[in-house]
Formats: C-alpha cells, structure tokens, sequence
C-alpha cells in the first residue's frame, strides 16, 4: 500500500483531521533503490487489472523456512517498491500473509499470517494508494478502530489493536487477501478511468 516519492517522503499525515494526503510517486528512483538491495529477492508485484490480484488467498498451515523466507522477500519487495504495505497475493503467492510498515523510519516491519480482523468502531476516510495501482491515490472510506488476530513471523498468535494509518493499512492489506482492490470501493466510472490509464501506460 501507498509509495513514497523516493527519498523526499512527501506524505502527511493528520490523524486529527482523519486524512491522509500521500504524493504519488513515479517511481522514478526505484532502480537507484533496488541497487541497495538484493536483486534475487525481490519478487515481482502483480499490476492492476491483472487477474490474479483477484485470487482468495488460503490460510498457512504452518510457518516452515520456506514461509519465513518468503515473509523475508515480501518484506524486502515492500521496502524496495517502496511502499508501507505488501500483501503476498500481490507477488502472486496465494497464502494468507500481509507484511507492513508504517513507522516513520521503515524500521518497524509487522508481519501478520492468518489474519483475521474484527471491527471495534468508527469509520474514516483517508486517500489510499496500491502497489498494484500505481500512481493512483483516492480516498476510501474504512473502520476507524479495529482489532486484528494473526501470527507472527515465528507462528505465534498475537492480538493488536489498531486506529488511524495503521488500522487503514491493515484492512486494505487484507483486502489483498479476499481479492479485493481499493479501487472496488469507487464508482465505476473512475475504476475505468484508472484500468485505462494503466493500460494505456503499459502500452507506451
Ligand atoms: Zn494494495
């Protein structure tokens, strides 16, 4: 979820005002960033309208190694793209694993498998953005508080309580999970507009 304009992080963030105003990026610096990683571990995100992205992800059964790698290279491609959410139906992997970020530094990665979300209250609208829709931000209407069960990188179950930028990342990430796209939550008329424009950008 969402992309910062390489090393000018131009978001701002008014939980008070309860919106979020994130600059589009145009990813203009993305290959001097993936110099600083590892080329082999980063995976590939699948683009809007793409239709895998609508694939229902299946609960993981376990945390193997090849899990744990796998929420190591989701983590990596999150950090790389960049943006401060990355679910694995978004590589293509059709698991029940999100990974986030949304402290300020890039420093603090959540890894949640399994999750399950439950609504605790409140609703609020924030201009959201999608590695999978690039360059596109729109403001989408979302719970406000929420509380979400999962594992964590290891397979233990913890519980977290979230609001504001982090409880909004969440519910999209999990989106990601049941094949849904941020752009569903508008009209028609703009989701065409943006399925265009992407194709359009992919042809030139
Ligand atoms: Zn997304």
């Amino acid at each position: 979820m969402y992309q910062d304009k390489g090393s000018l992080k131009l978001y701002k963030f008014s939980i008070a005002q309860k919106s979020i105003i994130l600059r589009a990026c145009e990813l203009n610096l993305k290959l001097d960033n993936k110099n600083e990683f590892d080329l082999m571990s980063l995976l590939t995100i699948l683009e809007y309208p793409d239709s895998r992205l609508r694939t229902v992800a299946r609960n993981v059964d376990r945390v193997t190694t090849s899990v744990s790698n796998f929420v190591e290279d989701l983590l990596e491609t999150m950090y790389a793209a960049p943006g401060i959410g990355l679910a694995a139906t978004q590589v293509n992997v059709h698991k029940r694993i999100i990974v986030i970020d949304v402290s300020a530094e890039h420093n603090e990665p959540l890894v949640f498998i399994n999750p399950t979300i439950e609504v605790l209250g409140g609703m609020q609208t924030s201009e959201e953005g999608c590695l999978s829709v690039p360059g596109f931000f729109e403001q989408v209407e979302r719970s406000e508080k929420i509380s979400v069960k999962a594992w964590d990188k290891t397979g233990t179950p913890f519980e977290l309580k979230a609001e504001g930028l982090l409880a909004v990342c969440i519910q999209h990430e999990c989106d990601h999970l049941e094949g849904k796209l941020f752009v569903d939550y508008l009209s028609g008329l703009k989701r065409n507009r943006i399925r265009h424009r992407i194709q359009k950008r992919r042809r030139t």
